[in-house]
Order: C-alpha cells, then structure tokens, then sequence
C-alpha cells in the first residue's frame, strides 16, 4: 500500500492518523483476558481489569493519587551525578537518562511525596518501572535516604511501593553500593521507632528484594506480582528441578511466609490506614483517635493459607484484618 500512501494528500492522511490514536487511547486491552475497558473506567479501578483483576502498571504520580489523595506534597530529591563510570552499551547512558526523562517528566525512577493516610503522616517513596525498569541507581539510593529522613524529621511512617528490575547496571559497582544505602534508611526509620512498610509491586526483583524490599515492619504485595531475587529460569538450571508454575508470584510467597498479604490495590489505601493505625499514634487534630494499647490488637490475616503457630484457633475466630484494623481505629 505504500503506493497509496505516496499519492495521498499529508492532509487526509493526518486525518485517518487522528482517528486512529484516539481509538488507541480509548480503550485499554487487558493482556491477561484480552477485555477491553473503557480509559475512563480503567482509572477509576485504579488501572485493575474488572472482567478478570489484574493488576496492570500504573505510574509513580497516580499512585500517590491513589494513596494519599489529591493533597500530598512532592519532596524534591538531591540531584547527583549523572553517568559517573561513562557507561555506554548500545547507546551512552547519558542519552538513555535523557530520552526517558522526557518521556516521564521526571529526573528518575523514584517520586517521594508526603501526606495523610487514615489520620496518620506518611512519606510515600515509589519507583516508577516505566523509568528504565525502575532500577536502582545513585538516584534511588539518594531518593530512599531523602525520604527516610523526612519521615524521621516529621515523625511520620515510611511507606516504600517497589518495582524494580533490580541494580542499574549502567552504574556497576555504585548502584550496588544503594543495597546497604538503602538498609541504612531502612534503619534510620525503624531505629526512631517509626513504622516501615513496603508495598510489593510487579516486578520486584534483583538487589532491590535483596535489601531495602524484604526489610519491612510489614509486607503487602500487589496479586500476581513477581517477586523475586534471581529469575526462575536461572534457578531451575542451577537446581535442575521443575519449578511451580506460581513460583515467585505473590500468593506463593504468601504460602511460604514471605510476605504478610495479598491487597488489592483498590483496597490498599485502607488497609495501610488500617495497619498505620494500630503501629502508631494518630496525627495531632486528626479525626481518628489514639488507641490506648494498640499492641493488645492482633494483625488477624484472613488469608486461609496462612496460619501463626498456636494461634490457629483464635485466628478462625477473629474478623478479617480491615474490621480488627477498624475497630482498633474507633
Ligand atoms: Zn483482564
């Protein structure tokens, strides 16, 4: 058809161009059951399939959105420095930075923003996938620090959403050097006795599971999420066993104890509220009043699969984790 494209008009061409991307960006294909949603609707589920549930990417600022309502303020990061081995593969890394900076808007694959959630301060640090598969540089290492040190100064929880591919390898040994980085921001929140939480998200893996993402006071994760330290590929030729076929998925690491729950990420602002209201005092003029011995409130996980040893018959008998969370809130 290029013949036809020679003989007509830049005009009607740009015409049947527009056409076409408006229908692109109207509905969005789910690439686990191939159901189309309207844009619209899709955002209002929070990017989450409604014909089959699946959890599909969502960006570092609409999550936020999500979490902390409109009102959340940015906390700008400490810029450093870029390309600092002059790395270049296929391309310098410089120009990589570059492209995906204007693609995003952003100057990395961290957004950190403060605000409220359930009554209680927050610092919220989320890695964006979109931003060179999320991985972890200097600028993460930085970012992490930055945040930890404004939920120490506003005595607020630190809540961190991972999605990474794991170390940038464009910084070599550097973004290595952000595992122990990051474990020492770990610290500093954890040592002021602030809670830290982390939010699983699709995918986590690499350096990033191998510190500050396994670090928590608690773990959620976002269902179906691929978590893991080593790809199941390599595991399988170094073990040389077939491996489960949910192997790394996050039920499967909740079968296995690694994590605390499975949310629905329509569900997760709640049940953060939820678990922010039983590990720490409400903010000051908040609406949500203190609980005088919040430690007395069990974490009841409704999951069937999990059971804490000697606790399974107390465990039958309590209400899931949003209504123990809810009434410890009252
Ligand atoms: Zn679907």
């Amino acid at each position: 058809m290029n013949w036809l494209n020679d003989i007509t008009p830049p005009g009607i061409k740009k015409m049947f161009r527009q056409q076409d991307d408006s229908q692109d960006t109207l509905w969005t294909r789910c690439p686990a059951c191939d159901h189309m949603t309207f844009n619209n609707d899709l955002e209002q589920e929070q990017h989450v399939c409604p014909n089959c549930g699946h959890h599909m990417a969502i960006g570092a600022v609409d999550r936020l959105n999500h979490l902390l309502g409109e009102g959340w303020e940015r906390i700008d990061l400490p810029e450093t420095k870029d390309d600092p081995l002059k790395f270049k593969d296929t391309k310098p890394y410089t120009s990589r930075l570059r492209d995906y900076r204007k693609k995003s808007g952003e100057h990395d694959a961290l957004v950190v923003g403060k605000g409220e959630l359930g009554g209680r301060k927050v610092v919220v640090a989320v890695q964006n996938f979109k931003f060179m598969g999320g991985s972890m540089g200097t600028a993460i290492g930085e970012g992490l620090l930055t945040a930890a040190d404004e939920a120490v100064k506003s005595r607020a929880a630190l809540i961190v959403v991972t999605a990474s591919g794991g170390a940038r390898m464009q910084e070599g040994i550097l973004s290595l050097m952000q595992m122990p980085r990051s474990t020492l921001a770990v610290q500093m929140v954890q040592g002021e006795g602030l809670p830290y939480v982390v939010v699983l998200t699709n995918p986590t893996t690499g350096g990033v599971t191998a510190s500050y993402a396994m670090l928590g006071d608690v773990h959620l994760a976002e269902p179906g999420a691929l978590i893991g330290f080593a790809g199941p590929r390599v595991i399988e030729q170094t073990i040389r066993e077939k491996l489960p076929e949910d192997f790394q998925r996050a039920e499967y690491l909740l079968d296995k104890g690694m994590i605390d729950r499975v949310t629905d990420r329509r569900k997760l602002a709640e049940e953060l509220g939820a678990i922010l209201s039983v590990l720490m005092e409400p903010q000051e003029g908040a609406a949500a009043q203190p609980e005088e011995q919040p430690e007395e409130q069990p974490i009841v996980i409704e999951d069937e699969s999990y059971s804490a040893p000697k606790q399974d018959e107390a465990a039958n008998d309590q209400p899931p984790l949003s209504e123990a969370m809810a009434k410890a809130a009252e």
